[in-house]
């Protein structure tokens, strides 16, 4: 009676003890596990009866173990086993587990066996252990790629600037910097398209992303350092309330890229001047001759008049000589236009997207880079049927203007909107670029499209003339829409591909 009790309670303790237990037979196979162990294992009561113990741990260790149980057998106490030290352990899906196990031989008659106590304290441990790895991975990975970790809430104030932010703004590991102070650093040309990026990721009908560059000026010795900053914002019910993510100092990546910039540019300029000046050689070339002959025909007018005798037909002839020569020189202007616009006119089926995403990439890469930019593309809008290198050329030309106008002192958003949608009137793809410029005065707006008017210091006044007749050459049309407040609005559009 008393012994069925006690078998009783052996039961009921083993079944509720939270370490996980098993009894092992001095054959070395599992007679009993209790739950703990069971979900620690990962086996079912009827899996892990009558499993050889040696299963239970890692193949390379199998061969030692079944040694040491047999001399465990042999000269049975109670031990934790390896003196506490860590051992692996197989769960059933191979997964190997560190524990600490202890042993304790029962003797019940002449039946003995042995009780296997896994500690899982261990489990905290290596819970912990991983974690330690994990976040000193992560902090190498951010030391080896120079990251600083920033956190902003949902006003953008700082809730936590790791010590490679601080170092960023020069300050020392832990000096308490305020949203003022951060703002106070960054060069003021660009705060606008800082605050264009934080208000796009901030958007919750966006995708929350968030990527700046700016000049951050030392705190430190006042140097100056191009940052780049990306992170994602989080959303609650639908408002912005944290903004996590990283930064990065690119100053050396940007004076390499300045660098080369200027080298396109000042290849750019030359490439447009040789142009410019081979361009009015030959209007020069072909006018020359005309313009001579009238001049020459208009004084033997004048002579005839001046004589006072006029000989009617000896006027005529001369007038109709300078008529001929007029339309002469008219013909040849425009075979010359012709044989300028025939370059590479082939024209292919375009996606005017692509076009635009393309342009974009090609203005960035040339330096025209320090905006924020809305697309607002008509999905699945029909192919236009353009020349591309010609559409690329209009678009790159209307964002280099773009941002130019937005260089001045007074600009306060850094921003440029392209739309492209289907104009239903004239049954064309409309493409419009809209600047947060200063925008253009009446008196300019009106002289834009003359060649070689310029308000630039160092403009060549080409650029909308030969965007405006490439937008031509291609069937479609280019104008400005000068108050569309804010900025300047640029629109052209180019016939759909039949
Ligand atoms: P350039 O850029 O060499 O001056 P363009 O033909 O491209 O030649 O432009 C002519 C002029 O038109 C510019 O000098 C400028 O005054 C004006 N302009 C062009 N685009 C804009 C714009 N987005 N905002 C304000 N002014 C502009």
């Amino acid at each position: 009676m008393i012994n069925q009790y006690l078998d009783m309670s052996f039961q009921a303790l083993f079944n509720v003890v939270p370490s996980p237990m098993l009894l092992v037979s001095d054959s070395g196979h599992v007679i009993q596990a209790n739950p703990a162990a069971q979900l620690l294992l990962g086996y079912s009561l009827e899996t892990i009866i009558g499993l050889e113990v040696e299963l239970l741990i890692p193949q390379r260790y199998r061969e030692h173990h079944r040694h040491y149980r047999e001399a465990f057998i042999k000269n049975s106490e109670t031990r934790p086993m390896g003196n506490s030290a860590v051992l692996s352990v197989l769960t059933q899906d191979g997964k190997e587990l560190e524990v600490n196990i202890s042993l304790s031989p029962l003797q019940d008659g002449s039946h003995s066996c042995t009780l296997v106590t896994l500690n899982i304290a261990d489990r905290r441990r290596q819970a912990e252990e991983a974690l330690r790895i994990s976040e000193e991975r992560l902090r190498y990975a951010r030391e080896a790629a120079n990251l600083g970790v920033f956190d902003l809430d949902a006003n953008f104030n700082i809730l936590y600037w790791d010590d490679r932010m601080h170092e960023l703004w020069g300050l020392g590991p832990n000096s308490n910097v305020n949203h003022k102070q951060l703002l106070s650093a960054i060069h003021p040309e660009d705060l606008a398209s800082r605050q264009a990026a934080l208000d796009h990721a901030a958007d919750p009908h966006g995708s929350g992303r968030y990527h700046a560059e700016y000049r951050v000026t030392s705190f430190k010795d006042g140097s100056e350092h191009w940052v780049t900053a990306m992170g994602r914002v989080h959303f609650h019910d639908g408002h912005p309330v944290r903004l996590i993510g990283v930064a990065r100092d690119i100053t050396e990546q940007r004076a390499l890229e300045k660098e080369l910039q200027k080298q396109r540019a000042e290849a750019e300029h030359v490439f447009t001047q040789q142009v410019a000046v081979q361009t009015a050689s030959a209007i020069a070339h072909e006018l020359n001759q005309p313009l001579a002959a009238i001049s020459a025909y208009s004084e033997v007018a004048m002579h005839a008049l001046e004589s006072g005798s006029v000989d009617g037909s000896k006027l005529k002839r001369a007038l109709e000589g300078c008529v001929e020569q007029a339309h002469r020189a008219g013909n040849s202007l425009h075979e010359l236009l012709a044989f300028l616009q025939k370059g590479d006119l082939i024209k292919d089926r375009l996606d005017i997207n692509e076009a635009v995403k393309e342009a974009l990439s090609i203005a960035k890469s040339s330096g025209f880079d320090n905006f924020h930019t809305t697309l607002n593309l008509e999905k699945n809008i029909r192919p236009v049927h353009a020349n591309r290198t010609h559409v690329t050329k209009i678009l790159v030309n209307l964002l280099r203007n773009a941002v130019e106008a937005m260089q001045g002192p007074n600009i306060t958003t850094a921003a440029i909107t392209i739309k492209v949608h289907t104009n239903a009137e004239v049954n064309m793809a409309h493409v419009s670029v809209q600047d947060y410029g200063p925008g253009l005065n009446p008196e300019i707006a009106k002289r834009i499209f003359e060649p070689f008017f310029t308000t630039k210091p160092s403009g060549i006044g080409l650029g909308l003339v030969v965007s405006r007749s490439l937008a031509e050459a291609n069937g479609g049309q280019l104008w400005v829409e000068p108050d569309n407040k804010p900025g300047a609005t640029f629109h052209f559009t180019l016939p759909f591909a039949t």
